[in-house]
């Protein structure tokens, strides 16, 4: 069976192309610049080299064309016809409390996934386009939607709920619903494999920390806390996100700066987190380098970013009465060997005894950088977000084959 994985954002679209016998990718690659003249399409086949086309590409119906053209081109195409693909798989950001698993796409989906605009109006509106898209070029093509906010309906209501009036609960279902659940269920399932011991009796604690980044307490093989709440602004320090502040801090810059809410909204969410301390950058590579060759702001924004993240992994001991292992994921838990000693050195009390060498290892597999006989363990694990989204299609697939 074959099956394409889209992410579809408002201006951009990822995919890969994935044989699901063997598990293995045929091509990948991305559209940006959707609705501009000058669209960029980067397609990777595997095993030949890489195509990069600038053209006009103004909506995601012509996007997936032009995608479809290339995996089916005659040159550098892996497929000999479209109608080869099998089905489609999406990623769709919030669920709402409507979808604790992913779905086929039917009327009722997608009538569910828009009234979810509200909540992730960011996200939600370009996953559709990307559905849609498909439907026009694909017409009948089975698809399925994979929900970030998924994994996380497991969470016990102490955890979900915000201590404010329950009305908001009620009428507007303001709540914590938590995101990137497809790489922290993903990451935990390979952390029991590589530990060797069922998911279900680990404590866990993922941190999947890239541009946007988040934990999550998993307790039983489920979500029972994570730091992203109602939206991904919640919890960690991010590269331009704030995480948790004061929400009276709000008012009082709309009040002091002459702000409109929507300008503070922007500032939380693209002008803050490591940009907004180091006043140099949001990648926590440049970070990293100007805080070696002496620069105090770089210094001070990565002595936060890991501060707080650390004491989010000491809440989440204390919220699971307990720890066997923590996990890094995401471009800066997987490659920042930095991170990981400078939060580990610090995590002795709880049982933490990183090997150094382990750490700062450079490789691309899972593996465990803590000593023999660490207490709790640590673990390094790339996530593959895609890889389940193609896997979770594939089973509804073939589920609704077995049914008819
Ligand atoms: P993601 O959102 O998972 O794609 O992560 C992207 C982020 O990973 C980038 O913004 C970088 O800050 C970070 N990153 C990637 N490679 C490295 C590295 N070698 N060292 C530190 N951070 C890195």
């Amino acid at each position: 069976m074959i099956v394409l994985v889209i992410n579809a954002g408002s201006s951009s679209l990822k995919f890969q192309l994935y044989e699901m016998r063997e598990e293995s990718v045929l091509a990948k690659g991305k559209v940006e610049r959707i609705g501009m003249d000058s669209a960029i399409l980067t397609y990777e086949p595997e095993g030949k080299p890489e195509i990069r086309e600038v053209s006009e590409i103004l909506e995601h119906t012509t996007a997936i064309k032009r995608v479809l053209a290339m995996l089916v081109h005659p040159q550098h195409g892996v497929l000999e016809s479209a109608a080869q693909i099998d089905a489609v798989g999406h990623r769709v950001v919030h669920g709402g409390e409507s979808f604790s698993s992913s779905v086929l796409v039917d009327d009722e989906v997608k009538r569910e996934i828009k009234r979810l605009f509200d909540l992730a109006p960011l996200h939600n509106p370009a996953h559709m386009l990307g559905i849609q898209a498909v439907e026009a070029n694909m017409p009948g093509k089975p698809q399925a939607v994979v929900f970030d906010t998924a994994f996380h309906q497991t969470m016990p209501e102490m955890s979900y709920l915000y201590p404010i009036p329950m009305v908001l609960y009620r009428k507007h279902k303001v709540r914590r619903y938590g995101f990137h659940g497809t790489s922290h269920a993903y990451v935990s399932e390979r952390a029991a494999a590589v530990l060797g011991r069922p998911l279900a009796e680990l404590k866990l604690i993922t941190c999947h920390i890239g541009n946007g980044a988040s934990c999550t307490a998993i307790r039983d093989g489920r979500s029972f806390d994570t730091t992203m709440g109602m939206t991904p602004l919640e919890g960690l320090m991010m590269g331009t996100r704030s995480g948790d502040i004061d929400p009276a801090i709000v008012p009082f810059t709309m009040d002091k700066e002459d702000l409109t809410l929507s300008e503070v909204n922007s500032m939380l969410n693209k002008h803050s987190g490591l940009m907004a301390i180091s006043g140099l950058s949001s990648d926590m590579r440049e970070i990293t380098q100007a805080m070696e060759s002496g620069d105090r702001s770089a210094a001070l924004a990565f002595q936060m970013y890991e501060y707080r993240l650390r004491k989010y992994i000491g809440a989440y001991a204390a919220a699971m009465n307990g720890l066997d292992a923590i996990v890094f994921t995401a471009g800066v838990g997987e490659n920042s060997a930095a991170l990981r000693a400078a939060v580990c050195r610090n995590l002795t009390f709880l049982g933490v005894e990183l090997d150094e060498e382990a750490n700062a290892r450079r490789s691309a597999d899972e593996r465990i950088i803590t000593a023999a006989g660490s207490r709790v363990q640590v673990l390094v694990i790339p996530t593959n977000e895609e890889l389940v989204i193609a896997r979770d299609t594939y089973r509804l697939i073939l589920d609704r084959n077995h049914v008819e």
